[in-house]
């Protein structure tokens, strides 16, 4: 290995750090059960600890390059500072990059999770061959974030990339940003288990509603299984997922035309049951994907639209990436 640097992904439960050398190898990687719950102080606390375990382990063989971290929420990048995070109420306005930038002397990088995802899959996964994409994270919410000329595209403050908050219902379910009918609300985990509870409210299915009567096997990846198994109701609901993301990534590809559309996150595993509608929705919604579709001009130069690779750890090493892109280093920065 050469030099390295240390990615931290910020759950809702659990804490992940790894250590990653500049050719993606994975050096180690740890999981800390510090819940958030606990609190800003304890997070930290316990995250700085892990940081050193890793460095005191690697710094034989390499210089550490920088610290990337994940974390739920909207992203002041000058400030290094969360600006909104429903999952991390306590972070909000604390000058948390600096804090960590002081206690662990190195170079820290803030970042959107789902951004960190993107850059990871840009790196290592699906959008290994292009200097250009898009991401979607179908988890809890939907995430998105957006890679330009190799390099995360932020926006003026860094808040860019929201493609789970494209509204494409005008009317439609209301949606915790404030707004109505937005991607997030038709095509997440938690969108899917409202579908079919609403499919089981009009009547549509005993099966489903059978399932329901045990709320924790009621999930999206259950509902998943009804529907692959052929179940009318649990179908539909994800041809809504399909033709959701269809309007969805239907403007985006108006907008960007960019040459690669990245689906991750736990209800991508429900490619299958959504994949068929969202590309013919894609294809009514956008001229330029009717137009640029890989069956029409042919994989190479066609506008892909495709599943994630790394899984749940896109974020990790996505945040191990930044501090490499940023050219930064310990010694650059005369730092010890
Ligand atoms: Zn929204």
């Amino acid at each position: 290995m050469g030099d390295y640097s240390i990615g931290v992904d910020l759950g809702g439960t659990n804490l992940r750090i790894a250590a990653v050398d500049g050719d993606g190898k994975l050096l180690e990687k740890l999981t800390l059960g510090a819940e958030v719950a606990r609190g800003r102080e304890f997070v930290i606390t316990e995250m700085c600890k892990a940081i050193e375990t890793l460095r005191a382990k690697y710094n034989g063989s390499g210089q550490l390059l920088g610290i990337g971290i994940g974390v739920p929420g909207f992203i002041d990048m000058a400030a290094g500072m969360v600006m909104e995070s429903p999952n991390l109420p306590d972070w909000k306005s604390f000058p948390v990059r600096d804090e960590i930038e002081r206690r662990l002397n190195t170079t820290v990088i803030l970042e959107n999770d789902a951004n960190s995802a993107a850059m990871g899959e840009k790196w290592l996964g699906a959008g290994r061959q292009y200097d250009h994409m898009a991401m979607y994270t179908l988890g809890t919410g939907v995430g998105g974030g957006l890679v330009l000329n190799g390099r995360l595209w932020h926006g003026m403050t860094g808040m860019a990339g929201e493609l789970g908050h494209f509204n494409v219902y005008a009317d439609g379910h209301p949606c915790g940003c404030g707004s109505r009918g937005c991607l997030e609300q038709y095509a997440s985990a938690t969108a899917v288990v409202r579908m079919a509870h609403e499919a089981i409210a009009r009547g549509e299915s005993e099966e489903l509603e059978k399932l329901s009567h045990d709320p924790g096997q009621f999930t999206s990846r259950s509902i998943y299984n009804l529907a692959v198994q052929g179940e009318h109701a649990a179908k539909k609901v994800f041809e809504n997922v399909g033709r959701a993301l269809g309007i969805g990534i239907g403007a985006m590809v108006n907008a960007l035309n960019l040459p690669m559309y990245v689906i991750g996150g736990g209800v991508s595993s429900a490619w299958d049951a959504f994949a068929t509608t969202m590309f013919e929705e894609m294809k009514f919604r956008s001229s330029i994907y009717s137009l640029t579709s890989p069956d029409r001009i042919g994989h190479e130069k066609g506008t892909i639209i495709t599943r994630a690779l790394l899984g749940s750890d896109a974020g990790l090493y996505g945040a191990a990436r930044l501090p490499m892109l940023e050219g930064f280093s310990q010694l650059e920065k005369g730092r010890h």
